[in-house]
């Protein structure tokens, strides 16, 4: 996807590029049921990393954190070192479709909020290999919630993202791809509002006045604004979906 440069002053500095919340992240781990000490995960589109802290919180393992967008890894890097985390967390400027992780190397395999840059179907079939057997993936993907969403939502996804389905086709997806769902959950709309498009709409707020005049910077301004009364208005048609399943051999 082409983002303008003034995107990421935008987005830069911020705790998540997407809905989350580390409660979420730890109800996601918990479906993922027993997992060996120090388990090794790998984050994939970690952003500025708040799910990465929590993971390694919360599981005590190693988690290896690959993301494109190098200021992200640097926030990251930060926080991780501000958080006395430095030690449980490798930093990777990577594709998440170009992974070079031997088979099998993670107990774990996580993503919030990231897959649909390579789609979902892509994801869950280029990533199963780095799943030891038995091993568990958890990733957050945009679903519809109903089948007839307004007009406005439907027009909104067809030039975001086209591919968003149902919850019921990404469940058939991954049993195709060989899953085994282990639980599925929808975010909660205060993932979406307090950790996601509050401190965004607030960016906007204090950007705003040192940029009126500039066109890249206003388009910029009108599209985060656009996306973020779509879900006020039009957020109980669509949703995250947080999906936890185990590697199927
Ligand atoms: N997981 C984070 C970030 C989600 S936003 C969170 O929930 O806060 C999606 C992330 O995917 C961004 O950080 C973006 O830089 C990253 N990304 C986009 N294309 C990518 C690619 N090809 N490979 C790896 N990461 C990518």
């Amino acid at each position: 996807m082409d983002l303008p440069p003034f995107f990421f002053e935008v987005h830069r500095d911020m705790p998540r590029q997407g809905p989350g919340s580390d409660l979420s992240t730890r109800r996601a781990l918990c479906l993922a049921g027993p997992l060996p000490e120090a388990p090794a995960i790998l984050d994939i589109g970690c952003g500025p990393g708040e799910q990465t802290l929590c993971l390694a919180r919360a599981t005590g393992g190693h988690v290896t954190a690959v993301d494109t967008h190098q200021p992200f890894l640097d926030d990251l890097a930060q926080r991780a070192a501000a958080a006395g985390l430095s030690g449980q967390i490798t930093i990777r400027n990577q594709s998440m479709s170009e992974l070079s992780d031997p088979d099998g190397a993670y107990d774990l395999v996580w993503s919030e909020g990231a897959v649909y840059n390579m789609g979902f179907e892509a994801g869950l079939r280029a990533w199963r290999r780095l799943l030891r057997p038995g091993g568990v993936l958890g990733l957050s993907e945009s679903v519809w919630l109903t089948d007839t969403p307004p007009a406005a939502a439907r027009a909104f996804w067809d030039s975001e993202y086209p591919a968003i389905t149902s919850v019921e086709e990404n469940l058939a997806l991954l049993a195709r791809s060989g899953y085994r769902l282990l639980g599925y959950f929808i975010l909660p709309a205060s993932d979406w509002m307090e950790g996601y498009y509050l401190p965004i709409r607030a960016r906007l707020a204090a950007l705003r006045p040192f940029h009126a005049g500039d066109p890249e910077a206003e388009a910029v301004f009108a599209m985060e604004e656009r996306e973020i009364r779509m879900y006020e208005e039009h957020g109980d048609s669509y949703g995250y979906a947080f999906f936890i399943a185990r590697r199927d051999d």
